[in-house]
C-alpha cells in the first residue's frame, strides 16, 4: 500500500460505530480513532475549568484555552493533558454538554486538525459525526450507519447501566434526542449522510453480520 488508507464510520450516537470501528481497526492493525471521545476530552477540560452551567458553554474562555488542551489515543485510551480520561468522558454530565462543545467553530477546527495530523503515519478507521463528509471527504471507504430511536435507546442504556446503575432509561432517551437535534441542525458540519457512503441501517444486522458485511466492502475496496 503505498498511500495511507482511511475508512470513515460516521452515524449518530449508539449505532455501534465505535465497536465497529475498533473490531475493524484490529483486524486490519489499523489505528482506530473515536473523534466523540476526543470532543467529550475537550468538554471534560471545559468542565475541570469550570466553563459549563446551567446548559451553558462559556465559548470566549474555552476558545482561549483550546491551546492548553493535549488530546492523545494511548492503546485506545482517550488521553486528555497526560491523563487516562476514557471513564470520566463517558460521565452523563459531558454527555448533555458535549454536543453544545462540538458546535463551537474553534473547537472543530482545533480537533479537525488532530484527527487530520492521525493519518500523516498511519491507516485509520475514524468514527464520528463528520468524519466522511468534512474531515476526509476522500476517504478511501465511508460508511454511514443510522437506527431506531428505541434501539440505540437500549444500547446506550446498557452501555451506561454497566458503569452506574442508577441511570433512568427515559433521560438516555432525552439526552439522545437532544444530542440527534444539536448534532444534525448546527452550522458547522452537522451530521449528515457524506457523499459516497455506504449507508446501513444496523437494526437489520447483529453485530458479527454487520462486522462481516462491512468488511466485505473494505476488502473489496483495499483490492481495487
Ligand atoms: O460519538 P459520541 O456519541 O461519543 O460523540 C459525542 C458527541 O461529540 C456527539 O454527540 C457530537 O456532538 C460530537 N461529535 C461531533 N463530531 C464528531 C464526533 C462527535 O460533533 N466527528
Amino acid at each position: 500500500m503505498d498511500r495511507k488508507f482511511i475508512i470513515s464510520i460516521d452515524g449518530a450516537s449508539s449505532t455501534g460505530k465505535s465497536t465497529l470501528a475498533r473490531k475493524i481497526s484490529n483486524l486490519l492493525k489499523f489505528i482506530h480513532i473515536d473523534s466523540g471521545a476526543m470532543y467529550r476530552a475537550v468538554t471534560l477540560f471545559a468542565k475541570n475549568n469550570h466553563l459549563l452551567s446551567n446548559n451553558l458553554v462559556d465559548k470566549n474562555a474555552l476558545i482561549k484555552l483550546l491551546p492548553n488542551i493535549k488530546v492523545d489515543f494511548v492503546k485506545n485510551n482517550i488521553h486528555l493533558n497526560d491523563t487516562d480520561v476514557s471513564k470520566d468522558v463517558r460521565d452523563e454530565n459531558i454527555s448533555n454538554f458535549v454536543s453544545r462543545v462540538a458546535e463551537i467553530p474553534e473547537v472543530r477546527s482545533f480537533l479537525v486538525t488532530k484527527q487530520r495530523n492521525f493519518t500523516i503515519n498511519h491507516n485509520v478507521v475514524m468514527d464520528g459525526r463528520d468524519i466522511g463528509s468534512v474531515v476526509f471527504p476522500n476517504a478511501d471507504i465511508k460508511f454511514f450507519l443510522h437506527a431506531d430511536l428505541n434501539i440505540r435507546v437500549e444500547r446506550r442504556y446498557n452501555e451506561l447501566k454497566s458503569l452506574n446503575s442508577n441511570i433512568c432509561k427515559e433521560e438516555v432517551k432525552l439526552n439522545i434526542i437532544q444530542r440527534d437535534y444539536t448534532d444534525s441542525n448546527r452550522q458547522d458540519s452537522p451530521l449528515i449522510v457524506p457523499e459516497n457512503a455506504i449507508s446501513i441501517d444496523v437494526s437489520e444486522f447483529d453485530i458479527n453480520s454487520l462486522f462481516e458485511f462491512m468488511m466485505k466492502k473494505i476488502h473489496s475496496r483495499l483490492s481495487q
